[in-house]
């Protein structure tokens, strides 16, 4: 297992730890005031979201470039299925090939898909679930020819009904197991597994197909599941076991934070906030 507590360089910022993912939240850095930070401290990587690109995907990517920081993924595919998806099938593809396009600028290598929930009109994740492959499939060679990778992220059953009919690493890697697309694969999100006590098992079945791993944290007394995640060391997610099982399937990239935290973590200086992050990097990632 890589020894964080003297090497920073795979620690990547996914930029919704400062807001960056909701208009209007946060201190509302630039990119490249966020790319500058990140560098100075020793950061190796960064992961933008597609509202804050916008059209300036070539530009951000040549500053993170000057800067010697990796742009390690961009956030996110529409929701594929579920109520809060684009409004029809073309809506959705459309929309999935634009963002599979913005990775390509930036040349960010992986884009994370969140499934979106279940799909109106049915119950059960069954249906949704074949949606979601069945447009996964579709768009896996369209990203393939841009040098994208796409990692399918199971999310927290708590989000079930609407944001992920994705639930558990198992049903994303039997997702993987039916496409047999080279660049399909999946994240690994503490904040989502770390309850899962198959984890382990599914994980050692993932082989070489997780793409990302996201920290954070699981606060023991959330208020929100959506906008109130920990940082590293504040809740009862065992980061190190979980890390030490995504190695050993062959994970040696970068490891993002990812915090989304309406109530504390967005309302602190931006600097205190990354200054913070490596501390826990160091000591309890
Ligand atoms: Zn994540």
């Amino acid at each position: 297992m890589r020894d964080f507590s003297r090497d920073m360089s795979a620690l990547a910022l996914n930029t919704a730890t400062l807001g960056h993912n909701v208009e209007g939240a946060g201190a509302g850095w630039s990119p490249e005031r966020t790319i500058d930070a990140c560098a100075e401290r020793g950061y190796g990587g960064i992961v933008f979201w597609r509202r804050e690109i916008g059209s300036r995907a070539a530009g951000i990517a040549a500053h993170a470039r000057a800067a010697g920081l990796t742009v390690a993924g961009l956030c996110r595919a529409p929701f594929l299925v579920g109520p809060l998806a684009p409004r029809g099938r073309q809506a959705v593809m459309d929309d999935f090939h634009a963002s599979i396009d913005m990775a390509a600028e930036l040349g960010a290598p992986i884009l994370t898909i969140v499934t979106g929930g279940v799909e109106p009109g049915t119950r059960g994740v069954a249906e949704s679930l074949r949606l979601v492959a069945d447009r996964v499939a579709e768009a896996a060679p369209y990203a393939a020819e841009r040098d994208v990778r796409l990692a399918l992220e199971p999310l927290n059953p708590v989000y079930g009904g609407n944001r992920s009919c994705l639930t558990t690493l198992r049903d994303a890697l039997d997702i993987c197991d039916a496409l047999a697309a080279p660049n399909v694969g999946v994240a690994v999100d503490v904040y989502h597994v770390w309850w899962d006590t198959d984890l382990p098992r599914q994980l050692a079945r993932a082989g070489g197909r997780i793409l990302g791993h996201h920290l954070c944290d699981w606060l023991a007394d959330t208020s929100d599941v959506l906008l109130d995640r920990g940082m590293m060391g504040d809740g009862v997610a065992d980061l190190k076991t979980i890390r030490s099982a995504v190695e050993a399937a062959g994970y040696q990239g970068l490891c993002e934070v990812e915090i989304f935290s309406a109530g504390n973590w967005w309302k602190r200086d931006p600097a205190e906030v990354l200054d913070t992050i490596v501390t826990r990097f160091r000591s309890v990632c």
